[in-house]
């Protein structure tokens, strides 16, 4: 099924994220934090995909061998576990970095094998190290584009011109949408064109990136249906659970702490505290979201499951 298809439900739905576990790791931590996390009824689950490190190692004659290494592989393997272990919509993430134009359309036909009908579009990180995103040889270079693929399967239009069936795919896609501005965007005006023609390509939802202040996104809103975009727009959250994240999250994420919010954090004597703060302002943000109708509550898990547990249990 298309999780765009749980969009139409007038409730707000509950959605949320999962990492492949760490190369050498179990899968039954996904289990662990899916059973935790079933009993509020998630519409669908994510599967991010990570892409590969270069690494250099000493050889032992003096010189450097360069290495690719993954260090979360999985992400297709897990959304089919997922899929066949759970009644639940699994929708994995598909990126451009570390892609070839022929590497995208043969892992969409593996997903399509497997019965998973929907995907994350998106262009990916940077490779640890390097300034800006560099796309594979023949690879996509922003996720407007890996959009266009996908739905050109979607029509059945292969890049293969020899292949003999061209069954065409029936993907749903989703994108990302920051409404504190991509890093990268000159502007936030200019950063919504761009997602504007991710929505023109074929995508029919969006996933912001975390916020912390409901007002960003509910402006972020505002500017999207006056630039003619309207397809729902999902909310990331993630909540807060360190005080190394209140210097961490603005450096990554490139998103604003409220003042409020820093405050009670800066109030708090341990990591214990500041994990019951960000419980606190995660319902807070929640039930101001729900109450506005967002079409779903997308939580960035990072595999720990018990405080979006204890939010859950507050608001769905
Ligand atoms: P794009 O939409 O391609 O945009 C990237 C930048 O390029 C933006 O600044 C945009 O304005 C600009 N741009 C786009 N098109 C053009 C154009 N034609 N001309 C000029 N500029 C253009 N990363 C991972 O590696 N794995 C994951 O699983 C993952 N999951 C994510 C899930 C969500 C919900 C979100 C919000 C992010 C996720 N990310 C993930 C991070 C994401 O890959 C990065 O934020 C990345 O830098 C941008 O990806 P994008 O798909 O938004 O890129």
């Amino acid at each position: 099924m298309k999780i765009t298809e749980n969009f139409q439900s007038s409730k707000t739905l509950f959605a949320f994220e999962l990492l492949p576990p760490l190369k050498g790791d179990n899968i039954d931590t996904i289990f662990d934090t899916i059973n935790r996390l079933s009993p509020f009824d998630p519409s669908y689950i994510n599967v991010t995909y990570h892409r590969e490190e270069i690494k250099f190692i000493e050889r032992g004659d003096g010189l450097l061998e360069r290495r690719t290494i993954r260090k979360r592989p999985g992400t297709v393997g897990i959304a089919a576990a997922i899929a066949s272990k759970y009644n639940i919509e699994v929708v994995p993430h598909l990126i451009c970095g570390g892609f070839s134009k022929f590497d995208t359309e043969d892992a969409l036909i593996d997903l399509n094998f497997l019965g998973i009908n929907n995907v994350l579009a998106l262009r990916g990180d940077n490779i640890h190290g390097e300034r800006s995103f560099n796309p594979s040889q023949n690879g996509h270079s922003n996720a407007i584009e890996l959009v266009r693929q996908i739905a050109a399967m979607n029509r059945g239009e292969f890049l293969d011109s020899e292949m003999e069936i061209t069954k065409p795919t029936n993907f749903s896609i989703g994108v990302a949408g920051y409404p504190e501005k991509h890093s990268e965007a000159a502007n936030l005006a200019s950063d919504i064109q761009h997602l504007k023609a991710k929505i023109d390509a074929g995508a029919e939802y969006i996933v912001t990136q975390l916020f912390y202040d409901n007002s960003k996104y509910f402006e972020f809103v505002r500017l999207c249906r006056e630039a003619g975009i309207n397809v729902p727009i999902v909310a990331g959250l993630k909540p807060f659970t360190t005080f190394k994240q209140l210097s961490l999250l603005p450096q990554i994420f490139h998103v604003d702490l409220p003042e409020d919010l820093v405050r009670e954090v800066e109030k708090c004597k341990n990591n214990g505290s500041v994990r019951e703060v960000g419980i606190e302002w995660a319902i807070a943000q929640c039930r101001q979201l729900k109450d506005a109708g967002v079409p779903a509550l997308h939580f960035y898990t990072m595999g720990k499951a018990d405080n979006v547990e204890q939010i859950a249990r507050a608001i769905f």
